[in-house]
């Protein structure tokens, strides 16, 4: 049997759950601003303003920490800035060959078999 290469993100797919879920708050917070600002007894574009704080700040951490384990090339940076809107988070999630170096996570996944 042919070994199904691993996608290159498989070790670092927490950064990306981590990303959506801040995401996920900062939608939270702006649909629900008004009552978040009414419970935190504060203006209404409080929570707007954290919540699009937040939204940035997990797109960054993102584009920051999910890399090619090799070359370091942000591998999530390049999905979004050149895949298109509706492949992008597919190309990220399956990608097993660095587009830049070449590296490729078979051979990884031998190394730990050799580990082990
Ligand atoms: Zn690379």
């Amino acid at each position: 049997m042919h070994p199904h290469p691993l996608p290159l993100i498989s070790h670092q797919r927490w950064k990306l759950r981590l990303a959506f879920a801040a995401l996920l708050m900062s939608g939270a917070a702006m649909m629900f601003d008004k009552q978040l600002s009414a419970v935190m007894s504060v203006q209404t574009y409080v929570p707007t303003l954290i919540g699009t704080a937040v939204g940035l700040a997990a797109m960054v951490f993102s584009v920051i920490a999910v890399r090619c384990p090799q070359c370091g090339t942000s591998l999530a940076w390049l999905a979004i800035s050149q895949k298109s809107s509706s492949s992008w988070l597919d190309w990220l999630l399956d990608v097993s060959v660095c587009p830049k170096c070449g590296h490729s996570s078979i051979k990884e996944q031998s190394d730990q078999k050799n580990a082990l």
